[in-house]
């Protein structure tokens, strides 16, 4: 089965804006495993479109065709999708109807051309635009399908989920059953990680073992085809629990979207422990992705950003002398900022970064230098030095140092 995403906009061909569009889908293809096998984008050009449209039904079953369906001159998707596939356009009066009373409600002038987002294939099925004007398509037609979806990322994205993604799993999936599963790890490198995979799984068959690096994460996908639910979850519990034989310390949990900082959160929810920080490299990067989960407030009051040495001993009350003697860079500063972090919270947990974002050496210390402290109210403190590869750069190296301290108050 091949599938083509055809971007377009004149926009996204001279680089003014980035194809966001193609990604969410490509991604949730992925999921639906019918993975797109070509990406296409084009400008506002009929004629231009009416070729890369043809070209798509030469070599994929199923062809996209996103953006380009408001009522303005430069919007030709839906007439050229038409004309391509030598079908005419329907008016979906229901939907006329309520665009125009739309207008009437918010006192705005409709334009002839309005009608236009009414508009799609006829013979085809409208998609419904939970929060736009113009209505998408899908159409099947000699033994293809081709489906039209607006540009607007919110839009795009409504529809894909409410419309496009239950019709895909009715039309590809009745009789045939995918299950899967995706495993979350962090701190150890991909390749390493599915080589012991392999290993561990060697005598596994009808199971697929995928991995995807994500900034924050290495998630890996068990996939199973073709056998019903039960036996597919049993097949797939027995390989989790094989691999994770092995992998357990660098495991965070299951899950598309999971993320260690949720993970975290859940679990000093659990527990009623409250978490602060002092973050030197990493600016309040800590704080931030903890606060970006919903219900943080649970768990988190405030915290510091510390990045002189001064300011590490004025909010932090480290000890005159303590940085001079050991370095910023360095176990005993880490260990004295989660330390004086909790103290100055009262909390139970403080977690303290400390290291060299880079480019420049700190100390002697290359770019991706780091040490996190990790303060627990009753527990001795412990520390962990990073050695993050300097060509990362800056903003991967404080990203990769947030993740490691979550993973560190994880475990
Ligand atoms: P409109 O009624 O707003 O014109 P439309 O369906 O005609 O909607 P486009 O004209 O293709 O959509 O795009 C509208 C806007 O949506 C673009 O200016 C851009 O900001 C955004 N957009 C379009 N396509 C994409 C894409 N592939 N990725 C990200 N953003 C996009
Ligand atoms: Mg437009």
């Amino acid at each position: 089965m091949d599938a083509e995403i055809i971007s377009v906009g004149t926009e996204i061909v001279l680089g003014q804006i980035v194809n966001t569009n193609a990604a969410y889908l490509a991604k949730k293809l992925t999921q639906l495993d019918l993975p797109a096998t070509y990406q296409t984008t084009v400008d506002d050009q009929p004629q231009r479109l009416e070729r890369v449209i043809n070209h798509a039904l030469t070599r994929a079953q199923l062809v996209f065709v996103c953006g380009g369906l408001g009522p303005t001159a430069d919007d030709i998707t839906m007439p050229t999708v038409a004309r391509t596939l030598g079908v005419d356009l329907q008016t979906d009066n229901q939907h006329w109807n309520w665009i125009q009373q739309t207008f009437k409600q918010r006192q705005i002038k409709m334009e002839p051309d309005n009608i236009r987002q009414a508009q799609y294939l006829k013979g085809g099925t409208p998609l419904k635009n939970p929060v736009g004007l113009a209505l998408g398509c899908w159409d099947e037609i000699n033994g293809k399908i081709v489906v039209v979806l607006p540009g607007p990322p919110a839009e795009f994205q409504a529809m894909v989920e409410e419309s496009l993604i239950p019709k895909l799993k009715e039309h590809f999936q009745t009789g045939k059953q995918i299950t899967s599963r995706t495993l979350n790890f962090l701190g150890r490198p991909e390749s390493q990680l599915m080589s012991e995979i392999q290993e561990a799984t060697q005598n596994e068959t009808g199971i697929s073992i995928t991995s995807y690096v994500q900034p924050t994460a290495i998630q890996v996908r068990l996939t199973v085809r073709d056998l019903p639910k039960k036996e597919a979850t049993t097949k797939i519990n027995r390989v989790q629990k094989s691999i994770l034989a092995f992998e357990k310390p660098y495991f965070f949990g299951v899950g598309d979207d999971l993320t260690l900082a949720n993970v975290v959160v859940e679990l000093l929810k659990e527990k009623n422990w409250k978490l602060t920080a002092a973050e030197s490299l990493t600016g309040g990067m800590f704080q931030s992705t903890i606060c970006s989960v919903p219900g943080a407030s649970n768990i988190f009051d405030g915290g510091f950003v510390t990045y002189a040495a001064s300011a590490k001993e004025e909010l932090l009350g480290i000890p005159n002398g303590l940085i001079d003697r050991y370095g910023v860079v360095s176990s005993e500063t880490a260990a004295a900022m989660a330390e004086g972090c909790r103290q100055k919270l009262n909390t139970k947990i403080g977690i303290g970064f400390t290291g060299v974002a880079g480019p420049d050496a700190l100390e002697n210390h290359p770019a991706g230098t780091v040490w996190v402290g990790l303060a627990i109210e009753g527990q001795p403190t412990k520390t962990v030095q990073l050695h993050l590869a300097s060509y990362i750069g800056r903003q991967a190296i404080r990203t990769l140092s947030v993740q490691y301290g979550l993973q560190m108050i994880y475990r």
